[in-house]
């Protein structure tokens, strides 16, 4: 008996000191996290803060230690003002117990501003949340590299247009033989170079709204549209490509579709949606635009009979230069820009965008819009 005693006393011993170190490790380990890193408890009172964190935001591990998170790390937006409680990642992660990540600014104690791209995720034990652990890191220079980037893209696009539109000019004039007699096969050639300068003077477009979107400077000018116009308008635009591929578009409607908006980036979204459906739709197909609108919203869907988009591609839709596997063997030409751009457009128009699809059946985008 003693001796089982003394084996007790001892793994007691053991198990203590185990714990102790285990203790120190998880504190090292927490210490040495090369981003800055800040956990709380349930009632968001901050309960560690590594060094990294420490030396971004300029306090002392005592000033911060104890206090309510929301209080004592500052989220400003670029303009200096904080943002408001529920809109920041560690309040919308508290709320929906889920891993939230944002990119924001923080406000250091010096007073200055930097900008951060936050991950913060609930802290779970026994199936109960206990507290939030949020690590950051420092994007400034991503956010300089990406201005950048828009930059470069926005002044290329722009030197492009000119020389793009004397091709485009002189083209159209040596085909309708403003510079003598040609023949049917120079014709034809000629016609391939217009096609061609349009598809660049689109993805220019498309490239430069882009740019616009991702810097916030697109203007937003609302004036009152009537949409049966507007869309009979696009549907003109692109009725060469329908009746090409004896595709049959149907407009329907069932009463007056009026709404305050910027009639020229509408245009453009439904131009990139009626497009997307009369090319991702085989020969013989239909294509459907309803509009139809309930209470303070208007609804407009693009239905049509085409490849569809297969389930494990859908979450990435709307993500920039993603073309699904199943289109790309059908119709090689194509950015993955279109539907980005038509969601960034949308959000600023204040509206929403989604769709529903079944590979080989068809899909149908929607579009709403508040009046
Ligand atoms: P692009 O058409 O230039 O590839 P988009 O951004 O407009 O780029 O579309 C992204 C992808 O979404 C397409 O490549 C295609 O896989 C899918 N997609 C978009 N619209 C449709 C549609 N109506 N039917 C089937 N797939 C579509």
């Amino acid at each position: 008996m003693p001796a089982s005693n003394e084996n007790t006393k001892k793994q007691a011993v053991v198990g203590s000191r185990s714990a102790a170190e285990e203790r120190a490790q998880s504190e090292a380990i927490f210490n040495s996290i090369g981003d800055g890193a800040i956990a709380t408890d349930e009632f968001g009172k901050i309960t560690r803060i590594n060094p990294t964190a420490l030396r971004i935001l300029g306090y002392k591990e005592k000033e911060i230690i104890g206090k309510w998170f929301p209080s004592a790390v500052i989220n400003v937006d670029e303009n200096g003002v904080p943002l408001s409680l529920i809109d920041r990642p560690i309040t919308r992660a508290f709320l929906t117990g889920a891993t939230v990540s944002d990119r924001a600014y923080f406000q250091r104690k010096n007073g200055t501003r930097l900008a951060v791209s936050i991950t913060v995720a609930p802290i779970i034990h026994n199936n109960r949340p206990i507290g939030a652990i949020e690590v950051f890191r420092d994007i400034t220079l991503e956010l300089k590299i990406d201005r950048m980037k828009s930059e470069f893209i926005s002044l290329a696009s722009h030197q492009l247009r000119t020389p793009l539109s004397a091709i485009k000019t002189y083209a159209h004039m040596l085909a309708d033989g403003y510079m003598g007699e040609i023949l049917p096969l120079q014709r034809r050639s000629l016609e391939t170079i217009i096609g061609a300068t349009d598809r660049m003077n689109e993805l220019i477009s498309t490239l430069l709204n882009i740019t616009r979107i991702e810097s916030g400077s697109i203007a937003i000018i609302p004036k009152t549209t009537n949409l049966v116009k507007l869309t009979e308008e696009v549907i003109k635009g692109l009725r060469h490509i329908a009746n090409d591929k004896h595709i049959d578009v149907k407009l329907k409607y069932s009463a007056p579709a009026i709404l305050k908006t910027d009639s020229l980036i509408l245009k453009e979204v439904l131009s990139n949606l009626l497009s997307n459906a009369l090319k991702y739709t085989p020969e013989q197909g239909s294509v459907t635009i309803k509009l139809t609108g309930r209470n303070q919203h208007l609804t407009i869907s693009v239905h049509d009979t085409g490849f569809g988009i297969p389930k494990h591609s859908q979450q990435q839709i709307f993500t920039k230069f993603f073309r699904a596997p199943n289109v790309i063997k059908h119709e090689t030409s194509g950015t993955g820009l279109g539907l980005y751009l038509v969601k960034g457009l949308v959000t600023r128009l204040g509206g929403k965008v989604w769709f529903e699809s079944e590979e080989n059946k068809g899909s149908t985008f929607y579009i709403s819009l508040p009046k």
